[in-house]
């Protein structure tokens, strides 16, 4: 049955199909027992009408013989006949078929001879009638005449001995046939049939049209047989009857078409018929209506299951309290559980556990609905530290407090925990400033100490964000890039911070750079600069520092701090290094050449301070070239792995390389590596030099940094000199060298020697 579709065309269907066949069974069954209750009927009334016209033959016979008798034993007319008197056997004959009313009278010598009267016989038939009485077989029998039967009754004429016989001749015609057809209840068909050669003959004189069955229903010996006939299927009865001639036996036949018997049933059947119709049509209606009522429910069922596999509410309306009912109430509470399920799932999934706040995830969503979305992203500072000094469970409270004291300044905004230190907002703001100020602002919302069960912590927050319509770099998150901002506000030491994509780039693709950092060695795309250092006391340059450059031949200038940092990561900057230290020695001597004694500086990566490898090239190289080299380092790189560090620097020292310490002021400085540190220069770190002009407090710091570093015997170089001022106030301070824009950029080589032939503090700038 899978080629139905739906429920309710199967159940239709079958049951028209069922009740179908039950209507055909029943309509055949009525008609068999109609049929059968017809061709009884039909049967029983061709039996007794055989009978009747079997007492009919019988009766006539014997009145027929009796007259016959009466006029055979007559005196006159037996003397009549013997003596031949033909007028008077002739008038005796008419009298008697008046009185009798027979058709015809003879009478039959014993020699054959016949005086007949009414009809007229044949030889033939004379013959067939002397043979049957002579032999003394028959009394009454059927006798044909030309064809046409008659019933012939004969009574012996004794004087005193047989000397003929009187027959009275009765003719078997249609009008005879009719009147035993009008005796029978039914209106059936009687005739007298007679054997002419092979067919049996109507009294008409043609072949039977019953002719074929008269054999079958005789042998059926008085009961009718069923026969086919031009007017379908027919009953039949034949009686045999006497006859005169054993070559022409004669048979009275009684039939009756079925069909006729059926004729009445016939509206019967009709209103059967009708019936059935309406009665079907009803079912299939009836079925039709209840199968949708049965598939109406199952197919919402059917559809709410769909809903529900596609994450929709779904419920169906409870209509029986049938066993449909009882499933689609199941299926509601099923429906139910899995939605209150899904709930606490996509509960669980979009809320903290600790705390119950949104999580990150929440933020995100809400972020990318809310129109020019704004990412505040709020960090308790020095979260580590303050976990560590009030335990694990203290911190959650205090970041619900800070969460709470956050969404009131906020006007009642829902505050995420987007990490374990971290809480965001998500407002509709479309301006940096406001966006900037309100974050610091809302920072403020840890001014006052938070109260938590047995303590009160001084808290601080620091705030990252970023807005939807500013530059993304390839940070696709905007939660990420508030995250971002918060980590750069931190390394600003700022209390905000607007997301820097510029600042971020791209650590993804930082990384293909690697691979192509080291053929980029090979290539002319890295090349080194050099910036000028001015000599304060003798106001000329006496040397510069080279600083590396990167020209990548599809993302263009790479920042060496991005760079180099990537080489250190990656352990690639011995190479890049060594690469470096080549190139400046090869370009001292090219300067040399040109006329331009100078110290050259190198700056050299904190890691390679542990590198014996390393240590070893530099001083194989710098033997070899023999010129005036500094090594930049910086202090960290000690700190890290001073033993190791320390030593390699004694060594280079005693090889003649000058050492500088650079960026001071800028890391953790430590007088005691200081003073360990056998080096001759000091760089003063530019955060300090770019801000000499408007703050007192550094100046006073380069101040005691020159004078520390003089009385260790080193001298003090400032970098990022930007301005005459500085210079000037520097040159105040004691400061041994100057290097800055102020004084030149790095210049590639032929940009260097142009620059060298000018005086060192140009016009312009001295001015
Ligand atoms: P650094 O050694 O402190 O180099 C000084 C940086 O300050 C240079 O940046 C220079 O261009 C910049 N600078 C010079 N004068 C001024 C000024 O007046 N104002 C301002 N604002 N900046 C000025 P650069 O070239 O981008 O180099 C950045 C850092 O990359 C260097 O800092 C150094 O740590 C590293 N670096 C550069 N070349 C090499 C190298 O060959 N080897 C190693 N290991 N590191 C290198
Ligand atoms: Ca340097
Ligand atoms: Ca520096």
């Amino acid at each position: 049955m899978t080629r139905f579709r739906y429920l309710r065309t199967r159940l239709t269907v079958l049951y028209a199909g069922l009740f179908g066949l039950t209507l055909m069974l029943v309509a055949l069954a009525v008609y068999m027992a109609i049929t059968a209750s017809a061709r009884g009927v039909v049967r029983g009334e061709l039996t007794a009408s055989g009978a009747v016209y079997g007492q009919l033959w019988d009766s006539r016979s014997d009145q027929l013989r009796q007259g016959a008798s009466v006029l055979a034993q007559d005196y006159g007319f037996r003397e009549a006949v013997a003596t031949n008197d033909e007028p008077t056997v002739r008038s005796a004959l008419d009298n008697l078929r008046g009185r009798q009313k027979v058709e015809g009278a003879l009478i039959l010598g014993t020699d054959g001879y016949a005086t007949s009267a009414g009809v007229s016989l044949d030889d033939a038939a004379i013959d067939t009638l002397w043979t049957g009485l002579n032999d003394a077989t028959l009394s009454a029998g059927v006798l044909s005449i030309e064809g046409q039967p008659y019933q012939a009754v004969a009574a012996p004429v004794m004087a005193p001995v047989l000397i003929g016989w009187v027959v009275f001749l009765e003719r078997l015609d249609q009008a005879q046939m009719r009147r035993l057809e009008e005796l029978s209840a039914i209106p059936l068909s009687a005739s007298v049939l007679t054997r002419q050669t092979t067919a049996w003959h109507d009294m008409a004189g043609p072949a039977s049209a019953l002719s074929g069955v008269v054999d079958r229903a005789l042998d059926a010996s008085g009961t009718p047989v069923g026969a086919r006939a031009a007017e379908g299927e027919t009953m039949v009865l034949a009686r045999p009857l006497p006859s005169f001639g054993a070559e022409a036996p004669a048979v009275l036949t009684l039939s009756y078409p079925m069909a006729r018997a059926l004729k009445p049933f016939e509206p019967m059947f009709w209103a059967l018929g009708v019936i059935a119709l309406i009665g079907m049509a009803l079912l299939m209606a009836g079925t039709w209506l209840l199968s949708r009522g049965l598939s109406r429910p199952i197919t919402a069922l059917d559809e709410a299951v769909q809903r529900l596999q596609a994450g929709e509410d779904a419920q169906v309306e409870v209509t029986s309290s049938d066993e449909i009912g009882r499933l689609a109430q199941s299926f509601n509470a099923m429906a139910g559980d899995i939605r209150d399920r899904q709930a606490r799932l996509t509960h669980m999934a979009l809320h903290d556990q600790e705390t119950g706040l949104p999580n990150r995830l929440w933020l995100e969503r809400e972020a990318a609905v809310t129109p020019s979305a704004c990412v505040l992203m709020f960090g308790v500072d020095r979260f580590a530290v303050v976990r560590n000094a009030i335990g694990f469970e203290a911190m959650g409270q205090l970041v619900s407090a800070l969460a709470s004291r956050l969404s009131t300044a906020a006007g009642g905004v829902r505050v995420a925990r987007v990490s374990v230190g971290a809480v965001a907002i998500v407002l509709e703001i479309e301006n940096d400033a406001e966006a900037l100020s309100l974050a610091e602002r809302l920072c403020a919302v840890a001014d006052q100490p938070v109260k938590l069960i047995g303590a009160t912590v001084d808290a601080s927050l620091t705030a990252g964000l970023d807005r939807v319509g500013r530059p993304s770099g390839r940070v696709d998150s905007l939660v990420d890039r508030a995250g971002i901002a918060l980590d750069q506000a931190r390394d600003a030491r700022r209390k905000a911070a607007l997301f820097d994509a510029v600042a971020y780039g791209d650590p993804g693709a930082n990384l293909s750079l690697i691979s192509d950092l080291i053929t980029a060695l090979e290539s002319d795309q890295v090349w080194m600069a050099y910036q000028p250092k001015f000599d304060l006391r003798d106001n000329a340059i006496t040397g510069v520092e080279g600083l590396m450059r990167w020209n990548h031949p599809k993302r263009g200038f790479i920042a060496p701090d991005l760079f180099i940092g990537m080489a250190e990561e990656t352990g690639q900057i011995r190479a890049l290094t060594e690469w470096g230290v080549r190139r400046v020695i090869a370009d001292q001597k090219a300067l040399a050449e040109a006329g331009h004694a100078l110290q050259m500086s190198v700056n050299i990566s904190g890691r390679l301070l542990s590198d014996e490898a390393f240590a070893q090239f530099a001083l194989d190289a710098v033997a070899e070239a023999g010129g005036d080299i500094c090594f930049e380092i910086t202090e960290t790189a000690v700190i890290d792995n001073p033993e190791v560090a320390l030593g390699i620097i004694d060594r280079f020292a005693a090889a003649g390389i000058k050492v500088s310490i650079d960026d001071y002021g800028s890391g953790l400085s430590s007088l005691a590596y200081l003073k360990r540190i056998a080096a001759d220069e000091l760089k003063i770190d530019k955060a300090f030099v770019l801000s000499l002009d408007d703050s007192a407090k550094d100046a006073l710091l380069v101040k005691s940094t020159i004078d520390l570093a003089h009385s260790l015997g080193m001298s003090v170089t400032a970098e990022g000199v930007e301005t005459g001022t500085a210079l000037a106030l520097l040159r105040g301070m004691g400061c041994d060298t100057a290097q800055g824009y102020f004084i030149a950029k790095a210049l590639p080589m032929a940009g260097l020697i142009e620059r060298l032939s000018k005086p060192a503090l140009m016009e312009t700038k001295a001015a």
